[in-house]
């Protein structure tokens, strides 16, 4: 038997098909009278339902979200934050967008309504990634937590296909590395299977039909399952190596996630045998890393570090940076292990 502890982030979950229209009154619950309306460059068109909504309740907007939330981006929507004497924070957009209504949450306590628009899972974790002057730093708190997610499926289906995919297996990272978290519970568990499920059967779905809106919402259901493993129990191996490789190396977030994920589990299977049976069998294969690195081969992503522009030289730091401290993860970490982990990842060698 092993016990366990088990501890849930309130967060209110509004899902379904045009449910940016209850926008609206969602603010209104929050005690919202004057919105902050934040976006990115590709989701300003995308935002116009959510400005409909909004009506009166709209003071203003910043839409310059950039990835891993730069300090002075966050002090420029600070400034219009405080012109406009916002009491509220609605963003749509993707976990760069999140990022912004976070760092603002964290520093000024206002509430946060997230409208998703891509699979990162970042809306449901009170956790928080910030850049200054290049170096990335973590925190966690439940003033970062948004109060309120309105995941609408309609918003997804502009999402490129390509970002998807990404983005999808960024989602089934989470939900992998949750099965053998040293926290892992059945809650989790559960939640962790069944985004698995999810996202292999919706992937291929979409990448054939972008516009399938039934792929989208299980997909969409997916990355709030998987976002919601990633804020409950801790990440092993997939999440320090793609946190080393984005923010050392400056490769991509999502491609970063994709093409690590297979290798790491075919790392990680000798020491956790249990769960990659119970992967595969949510997979519908047998065998859990080959089964993710097909899944990505047949949604045309990318699967190897070679062709998202890392050098092979840079493999020996890569594994002396990320095994430098040690963390939970089911299979020791040796650098000479890692090493080859990468070597592997660099060539996108099929696992098995
Ligand atoms: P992102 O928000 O940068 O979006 C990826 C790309 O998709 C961008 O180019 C964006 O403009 C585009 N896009 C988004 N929605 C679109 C739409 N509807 N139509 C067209 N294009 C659209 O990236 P992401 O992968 O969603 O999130 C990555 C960021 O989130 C990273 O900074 C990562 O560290 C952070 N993150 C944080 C957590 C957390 O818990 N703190 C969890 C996951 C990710």
């Amino acid at each position: 038997m092993r016990g366990f502890v088990y501890s849930a982030h309130p967060v209110r979950v509004v899902f379904g098909s045009g449910t940016v229209a209850q926008v609206r009154e969602e603010v209104a619950r929050l005690g919202g009278k004057r919105v902050l309306l934040l976006s990115g460059p590709s989701v300003r068109d995308a935002a116009q339902p959510v400005r409909d909504a909004l009506g009166p309740l709209l003071a203003a907007e910043f839409d310059g979200a950039a990835m891993h939330t730069p300090v002075e981006v966050t002090g420029q929507a600070l400034e219009v934050l405080a012109e406009h004497e916002a009491d509220c924070l609605v963003a749509i957009g993707g976990g760069s967008t999140t990022g912004l209504a976070k760092a603002l949450a964290v520093r000024t306590d206002l509430p946060q309504v997230i409208l998703p628009t891509t699979y990162a899972g970042s809306e449901v974790t009170p956790v928080l990634g910030e850049t200054d002057n290049g170096r990335k730093t973590t925190r966690s708190s439940p003033a970062i937590l948004p109060e309120t997610v309105i995941y609408d499926v309609d918003l997804t289906l502009g999402l490129p296909v390509a970002v998807s995919v990404t983005s999808g297996v960024n989602a089934m990272a989470h939900a992998v590395e949750a099965l053998y978290a040293p926290q892992a519970n059945p809650i989790v568990d559960g939640m962790a299977l069944d985004a698995i499920t999810r996202i292999a059967r919706s992937l291929p779905a979409l990448v054939d039909d972008p516009s399938d809106v039934d792929a989208r919402a299980d997909l969409l259901q997916a990355a709030w399952l998987a976002g919601t493993c990633l804020a409950t129990v801790g990440m092993g191996l997939h999440h320090k190596l793609c946190h080393t490789l984005g923010g050392s190396f400056d490769l991509p977030h999502a491609e970063t996630h994709t093409v690590i994920l297979p290798h790491v589990m075919a790392y990680n299977a000798p020491a956790a045998t249990e769960v990659m049976t119970r992967i595969a069998a949510a997979l519908g294969t047998t065998d859990a890393p080959s089964g993710v690195h097909d899944l990505v081969v047949r949604c045309g992503g990318p699967t190897s570090l070679r062709e998202l522009g890392m050098s092979l030289d840079d493999v020996p730091h890569a594994a002396e940076l990320a095994t430098a401290k040690p963390y939970p993860n089911p299979r020791e970490l040796t650098r000479e292990g890692i090493e080859d982990l990468l070597r592997q990842a660099w060539h996108g060698t099929r696992p098995g």
